[in-house]
C-alpha cells in the first residue's frame, strides 16, 4: 500500500498561484473553478479548499465543515496549527466515502498541501465521520522524515489523530481506546520478523507499529515526569521550535529536541530499541494497567487501575 505522504519537489503550478493570494484576494482562476473555490481561517491559519472537477453530493459548506472541524482537531492537540496556509485539494471521484489523501509541503510556495478523494456519493456523514483529512494534517505539524523512519510519522498521525478529534466532540473515548486495544497487535513484529520498524513492510505494522511505539512513549513520559509532561508536550515542542513539514529536520534532530522538552531522553531510546529489533510489547497488560479492557464490542474503563490518571492525562478531556 502507498503511504500517504510525500515531500513534493515539483510545484503545483495552478495552485502556487492561487495560495499567494489567498489571504487577500480570489484566486484569478476561470469562474468554474472560482465557484468551488472558497478559503476559511482556523485558529489564525488559512486553508484554501479547491474541488476538482467533478459532481459531489455534499455542499460546499458541508465541505468547509469538514476542514474546519479536521483543523480545530490538529489544534486541540497541538494547541495551534503547526502552518500558516494549507490547500486542500479535493478531488471528486465515483464511489462513495472518503478515499484516500496525501499531504506534503510545498517548500518553494510555504504552504501545506494536502490531496484528498471524497466520493460522487459521499454525504453529511460520510465526512462526520471520516478521520482522513485529520490524519493528514497531522502530518503537517511534524518532519517529513526519509523512507525508513516513515513508520513514525505515520504512527504519530496515527495515534494523535483520534486523541485530536476526540477532544472536540467527534469521537468518543470508548471509540478510540477502542481502536486501540483492536489494533495494537498488528504492529508487532511476527514470529521470525528478525527487523524493526525501519524494515516493516505492509500497513498494519507501519502504521500500528508506529503508534504502539507513540503509546508506549506517551506512558513512560508520564511516568517519568509524575504525569507532568507526555507524548503531546514533546510534539508541541518539536512544531514550536520548526520542526514541522516545512522543516527539513533529521530523525535524530527531531527526537532530541522532543526529548529536551520534556527532559528525559525517552523518544530517543524507544526509537533505538524499535526501530532496528523486533521489539514485543505486552499490550494487553499495558492496556489492563491503564485500565482498559474490551468486551465484546464495548470498551470498559477501570479508573482504579495503576495507570487510569495516565489514560487520563492522555486523553486530555475535562472530566
Ligand atoms: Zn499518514
Amino acid at each position: 500500500m502507498l503511504l500517504d505522504y510525500q515531500k513534493k519537489l515539483t510545484a503545483v503550478a495552478v495552485v502556487a498561484t492561487c495560495v499567494a493570494g489567498m489571504l487577500i484576494a480570489p484566486c484569478e482562476a476561470s469562474a468554474r473553478v472560482n465557484s468551488r473555490q472558497s478559503t476559511i481561517a482556523v485558529d489564525g491559519s488559512q486553508f484554501l479548499i479547491q474541488i476538482k472537477d467533478g459532481d459531489l453530493n455534499v455542499s460546499s459548506e458541508e465541505v468547509k465543515t469538514y476542514v474546519r472541524d479536521a483543523a480545530r482537531a490538529v489544534v486541540a492537540y497541538y494547541g495551534k496549527f503547526p502552518v500558516q496556509k494549507t490547500i486542500v485539494a479535493i478531488a471528486p471521484t465515483n464511489d462513495d466515502g472518503v478515499g484516500f489523501a496525501t499531504s506534503t509541503h510545498e517548500d518553494a510556495g510555504g504552504y501545506g498541501l494536502i490531496e484528498i478523494d471524497i466520493g460522487a456519493y459521499a454525504n453529511r456523514g460520510d465526512l462526520e465521520t471520516s478521520w482522513t483529512l485529520t490524519h493528514e494534517m497531522m502530518h503537517l505539524a511534524f518532519p517529513i522524515l526519509t523512507r525508513r523512519h516513515r513508520w513514525l510519522a505515520e504512527g504519530i498521525a496515527t495515534y494523535i489523530e483520534p486523541i485530536g478529534r476526540m477532544r472536540i466532540g467527534k469521537v468518543s473515548r470508548e471509540e478510540v481506546w477502542g481502536d486501540l486495544a483492536d489494533n495494537l497487535q498488528k504492529g508487532l513484529p511476527s514470529s521470525g520478523d528478525a527487523g524493526g520498524l525501519n524494515s516493516a513492510r505492509g500497513y498494519g505494522r507501519i502504521y500500528w507499529g508506529g503508534a504502539l511505539y507513540c503509546l508506549v512513549a506517551d506512558v513512560q513520559i508520564r511516568k517519568r515526569t509524575n504525569n507532568r509532561r507526555g507524548l503531546e508536550q514533546a510534539l508541541r515542542a518539536i512544531a514550536n521550535e520548526g520542526g514541522t513539514a516545512a522543516s527539513d529536520w533529521s530523525t535524530q534532530k527531531t527526537l532530541r529536541v522532543g526529548d529536551a522538552a520534556i527532559r528525559a531522553q525517552v523518544l530517543e531510546n524507544l526509537f533505538d530499541e524499535m526501530a532496528d529489533a523486533p521489539k514485543t510489547v505486552d499490550i494487553r497488560q499495558l492496556l489492563r494497567e491503564l485500565g482498559v479492557r474490551r468486551q465484546g464490542r464495548a470498551t470498559i474503563f477501570d479508573d482504579q487501575a495503576p495507570l487510569a490518571h495516565i489514560r487520563k492525562s492522555i486523553e486530555g478531556l475535562a472530566i
